[in-house]
């Protein structure tokens, strides 16, 4: 690649999408399309620099507009959220399966030379996630098929029509599998938003109204292993460079439970709360951790922020945002 070669980022205007925008930029890339269904001025990090156009990328026409020139695509764009939206929209999960086989046709008609996709631990089988120690997913712990429902089903099917596109049609597409990402500039608030920026905003919103209680959902032992985005950007950076055709686990395989995640926040907000458990809330499959053999032997690397230390980052940004003054703060939805 050189850099005025043209890439192009899906879902930009989103957490991950902004974070790897503003990578390929500090890495020097000069011609970047950035491109999101939302508002511009919405974006989480809307990068001046980049060719910023928002398209509606289920529409065939807008991923051709998106992929024109481009040499190589990241596609990141996909209707989604924490549990508690994956759980009750299902057919709009599902409906992203328009953004990645439009964005596909468009790569191949642009005669783009590389694709990644975003996909996610979700493919897994529930039947390997049962319980709160278990044993970390490898790569081919997908089959036989039984993923999360709606959203799951959408990025397994997403990821065997890049593999198609690539033995049918010569595209090269890499796929890497993300797990529980979090950091700074993403959603913490308004129904999409993931465990850790979900608990942050909590234990912050409790603290500013001198509440002693938060909620839970679950019983809290449901366990997770949850990925900073440093780590995510330069695992699918590293992917997209590297020669692994198959599907490749991007995720930290340090287990914890969310009371334990939850311990790990309040420390650093410096409180003990009370824990309120919803055990009618959403909660996914029991246990899930990233088992990193493959991608260790693949690129020599594996994700190795400590969660404590990203939480830290995670919640401090968080923390700011909350305290803005009212007319200052824009909704993260
Ligand atoms: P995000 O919601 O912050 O970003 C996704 C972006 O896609 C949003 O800005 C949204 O507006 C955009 N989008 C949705 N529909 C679109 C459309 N029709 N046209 C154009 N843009 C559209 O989510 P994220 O956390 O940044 O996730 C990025 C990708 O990584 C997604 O594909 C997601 O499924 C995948 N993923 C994320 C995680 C995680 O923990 N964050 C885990 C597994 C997989």
């Amino acid at each position: 690649m050189s850099k005025d070669d043209l890439v192009v980022v899906t879902g930009a205007g989103g957490f991950i999408g902004g974070h790897l925008v503003a990578d390929l930029m500090r890495a020097g890339y000069r011609r970047i399309r950035a491109v999101d269904i939302k508002p511009i001025d919405e974006w989480f990090q809307g990068l001046p620099g980049a060719d910023n156009r928002r398209l509606d990328l289920r529409e065939r026409d807008a991923c051709r507009e998106a992929a024109r020139g481009a040499r190589e695509i990241y596609n990141l764009a996909c209707d989604m959220g924490g549990m508690g939206f994956i759980e009750a929209h299902k057919a709009e999960c599902m409906l992203s399966v328009l953004i990645n086989t439009h964005m596909l046709m468009a790569a191949r008609e642009a005669v783009a030379e590389r694709y990644f996709f975003a996909s996610s631990a979700c493919v897994y089988a529930a039947d390997k996630q049962t319980s709160p120690d278990v044993t970390p997913l490898e790569e081919t712990d997908a089959y036989p098929a039984m993923p999360e429902d709606g959203y799951g089903w959408e990025k397994l099917f997403g990821e065997r029509m890049c593999r198609h596109f690539r033995e049918d049609f010569g595209l090269e597409t890499r796929i890497g599998r993300y797990h529980n990402v979090y950091g700074p500039h993403g959603t913490f608030e308004g129904g999409r938003e993931k465990a850790p920026a979900a608990i942050c905003r909590k234990v912050i919103a409790a603290q500013l109204a001198g509440d002693d209680e938060i909620e839970i959902w679950g019983d809290g032992e449901q366990t997770r292993s949850f990925t900073y985005i440093d780590d995510c950007i330069y695992g699918t950076r590293a992917l997209m460079a590297s020669d692994m055709r198959d599907p490749l686990n991007i995720g930290s395989d340090e287990l914890v439970t969310i009371n334990q995640l939850v311990d790990i926040v309040e420390e650093i907000a410096g409180v003990r709360l009370r824990r309120r458990y919803d055990l009618s809330a959403p909660k996914g499959v029991r246990g899930r951790s990233s088992d990193n053999a493959l991608i260790r032997r693949t690129l020599g690397w594996a994700p190795s922020m400590r969660l404590r230390d990203g939480m830290a980052k995670t919640y401090a940004w968080i923390h700011q945002q909350m305290r803005l003054p009212a007319d200052k703060r824009r909704v993260y939805a």
